[in-house]
């Protein structure tokens, strides 16, 4: 067993003793997807210590505790059609691949506002030669935050960065039956949202863990003047 694997087990095993990862489903895509690959090279050292890392752009890769946690609360299916705004370095796209895989037709559209993390995510994603992970991403480029209507209604949506609220977008996009997390409040601190649709089109939303991304950057996000982007 190589160093990353059994530093990859040891983070596992232990993120399942804390509650944090319950199903089998989540347990088997932590295990199977190696997060020293969506890491820049030069941090791959630091790929199984439970924290965010640079991914370069001001961004970063979400902490795997956060990652397994909002898989759990996702509730995803293989099968499901799933998209994810805010790819960043491909991992979280990776983990939701390996469950939707499980079944033919399932599928993660996953879409990043910067296009040079989005050509370095669909590297990462190459680079771990697994079929159940490769064959079932499909990376876009753009505002995320209006959602991508062409290849809508979608079983799950994940927002991994920070809303200032619910775009309505999102909401429309969803199928019935559906549910979306999504990280919403200020700049500086938001709540994990999980948002379901029922069958009928009701909107319910529940609220998860206190939490700290970085901005969704867009039209039904922050605007780039609000937060001195030029
Ligand atoms: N899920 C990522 C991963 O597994 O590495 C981490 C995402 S990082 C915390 C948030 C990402 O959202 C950044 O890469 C950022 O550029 C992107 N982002 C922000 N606003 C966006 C938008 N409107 N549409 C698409 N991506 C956006």
């Amino acid at each position: 067993m190589s160093k990353f694997e059994e530093l990859r087990r040891e983070l596992v095993s232990r993120l399942r003793e804390e509650g944090v990862i319950r199903s089998k489903l989540v347990e088997e895509a932590m295990l199977a997807v190696p997060r020293e690959l969506f890491v820049p090279p030069e941090l791959r050292s630091y790929a199984y210590e439970d924290h965010p890392l640079p991914i370069g752009f001001g961004q970063t890769i979400s902490a795997p505790h956060m990652v397994a946690l909002m898989t759990e609360e996702l509730n995803v299916e293989p099968g499901h059609r799933v998209l994810e705004v805010g790819t960043g370095s491909g991992y979280q796209a990776a983990i939701l691949a390996y469950i939707v895989s499980k079944d033919p037709r399932g599928r993660v559209y996953t879409i990043e506002r910067i296009p040079q993390l989005a050509h370095q995510a669909l590297r990462n994603i190459l680079s771990t030669k697994n079929p159940r992970i490769t064959n079932f991403v499909t990376i876009f480029v753009g505002d995320g935050s209006k959602g991508l209507e062409r290849y809508a209604p979608f079983d799950r949506i994940i927002v991994t960065a920070a809303a200032p609220r619910i775009p309505q977008a999102l909401v429309e996009q969803l199928a019935p039956g559906g549910r979306m997390v999504i990280p919403v409040g200020s700049r500086w601190e938001q709540v994990l949202c999980i948002v379901d649709k029922d069958r009928e089109g009701r909107i319910k939303v529940r609220y998860s863990i206190p939490c700290i991304f970085v901005p969704l950057v867009g039209e039904n996000g922050w605007r780039e003047n609000e937060l001195g982007i030029t």
